[in-house]
């Protein structure tokens, strides 16, 4: 295997590209459901670096792939209100310029959890979001890109990736 010479830092559209398609290559490691979405999440640090990653279903039967994420960080992700594990020193500044790529828009609705990841990611502080594919109003209504560009938080939507990441869910679409 020989070292890809693409470039890796955020905000390059190869690297997003890139970083997008390691998103979706984890939403196909999803336990199969037929009530909820497969989804695959990246958070990659401002120089290229991969600081954590999730997907659906990851650690415990409800979880959604952003909030692996968050919690393998020690921020509160599924564990919502937890206070943020010590020795995360620095990861504040970190995850300001860091950039947080999903298969899927991060859900504004939560059914059986309290805080739906866009408030999650809010509260992280993460700076920036990458995504490919915008949710259907299938399961639960969208709008989390809007709430999190209304928080300040950049969002960037890859459309050329979004087949890709609808095809991990296509028997939920009925399409
Ligand atoms: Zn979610």
């Amino acid at each position: 295997m020989t070292e890809s010479a693409a470039p890796l830092e955020p905000a390059q559209p190869e690297a997003d590209r890139h970083w997008l398609l390691e998103a979706i290559g984890l939403s196909r490691r999803c336990a199969p459901s037929q009530t909820a979405y497969s989804v695959g999440a990246v958070l990659v640090a401002a120089d290229g670096s991969v600081l954590s990653t999730g997907y659906s279903r990851e650690t415990s039967p409800g979880d959604h792939a952003e909030e692996v994420v968050l919690t393998r960080l020690g921020l509160p992700g599924a564990r919502v209100g937890a206070a943020a594990a010590a020795g995360t020193a620095g990861t504040a500044g970190q995850l300001a310029t860091a950039t947080l790529y999903s298969s899927l828009e991060p859900c504004a609705v939560r059914g059986s959890r309290p805080v739906p990841c866009a408030d999650l990611i809010v509260a992280s502080g993460i700076g920036r979001v990458v995504i490919a594919w915008t949710e259907p109003p299938v399961l639960a209504p969208g709008g989390g890109a809007d709430r999190l560009r209304a928080a300040g938080v950049e969002v960037v939507e890859v459309p050329e990736l979004a087949a890709a990441a609808r095809d991990v869910n296509a028997h939920l679409l009925g399409v």
